[in-house]
């Protein structure tokens, strides 16, 4: 599960994070909306802290890091950082996969290189999450002879293949051409069914709805409206209301 706990980022003067508090318990799917620049990438990437936000908390599982007292020492902080990452995995916007490696070699790397795992283990894992994903037999392609969809896919798979806790999606499809975001949602979908936390930044209002147990409206940095599907069929707040005639 994920806690998130009165969280501030700033860049320079501008506060684009300004308290943001919610839970998403295990096995759910959280799809976090809301205005071009109200702070939903900065949210996401402050959670496995590739942003380090100025304060509050963040635990996912067992790891807890308080960016307003945090643990004394570099060392000791890094351990920190460390911990949290190893519990959440990211899909970024473009799929940032190495190209000279073939489609698994690039979902071993993690694995083998980073986790010390047993090469055949990961390799049999591997090959099982690239099924989940639509992608049995290219398991020997290099990412330029894949589409923009599959390699987003292989993506998905590779922070999969790190066996984390939680995945965090940025806007997942907001790189591709209209034709492809069909079968990556699909595959999303399909995480959420099987009980896979997950917490998505996206603009796919129809599929938020659909697939998310919580939605969070995010605007000028702070939770305006949180809740199930209906935040998105009949929400509470204006500015929620405001935000879905424009994009709908
Ligand atoms: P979008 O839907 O357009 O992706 P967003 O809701 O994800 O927007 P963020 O990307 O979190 O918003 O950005 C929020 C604000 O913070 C924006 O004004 C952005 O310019 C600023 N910002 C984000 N990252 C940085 C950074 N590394 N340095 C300076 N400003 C940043």
């Amino acid at each position: 599960m994920i806690e998130v706990h009165g969280l501030e980022k700033s860049f320079a003067e501008q506060r684009v994070l300004r308290g943001v508090d919610f839970t998403a318990t295990a096995g759910t799917a959280t799809a976090v909306l809301g205005p071009s620049g109200s702070g939903k990438t900065t949210l996401l990437r402050s959670l496995n802290v590739l942003e380090a936000p100025d304060a509050g908390t963040v635990r996912i599982g067992d790891a807890r890091l308080n960016f307003a007292d945090p643990p004394a020492g570099k060392a000791a902080y890094r351990r920190a950082v460390k911990a949290l990452r190893a519990r959440s995995g990211m899909v970024f916007q473009s799929h940032h996969l190495f190209p000279h490696k073939t489609v698994l070699q690039n979902l071993l790397e993690g694995p083998v290189h980073v986790q010390g795992r047993d090469r055949e283990e990961a390799t049999e894992d591997a090959r099982a999450l690239l099924a989940q994903v639509g992608l049995a037999g290219r398991e020997d392609a290099y990412p330029s002879q894949l589409s923009g969809g599959q390699q987003q896919r292989v993506g998905i798979a590779r922070a999969l293949a790190l066996r984390p806790e939680v995945l965090l999606l940025d806007e997942p499809t907001s790189a591709l051409d209209p034709e492809l975001v069909g079968e990556v949602l699909d595959v999303v979908r399909d995480l959420a069914e099987q009980g896979w936390t997950l917490v998505i930044v996206t603009h796919e209002v129809r599929f938020a709805r659909d697939v998310a147990d919580q939605v969070l409206f995010l605007d000028g940095g702070r939770v305006a409206e949180r809740g199930g599907a209906e935040v998105l069929t009949d929400p509470r707040e204006e500015r929620t209301r405001r935000f879905l005639s424009r994009v709908l």
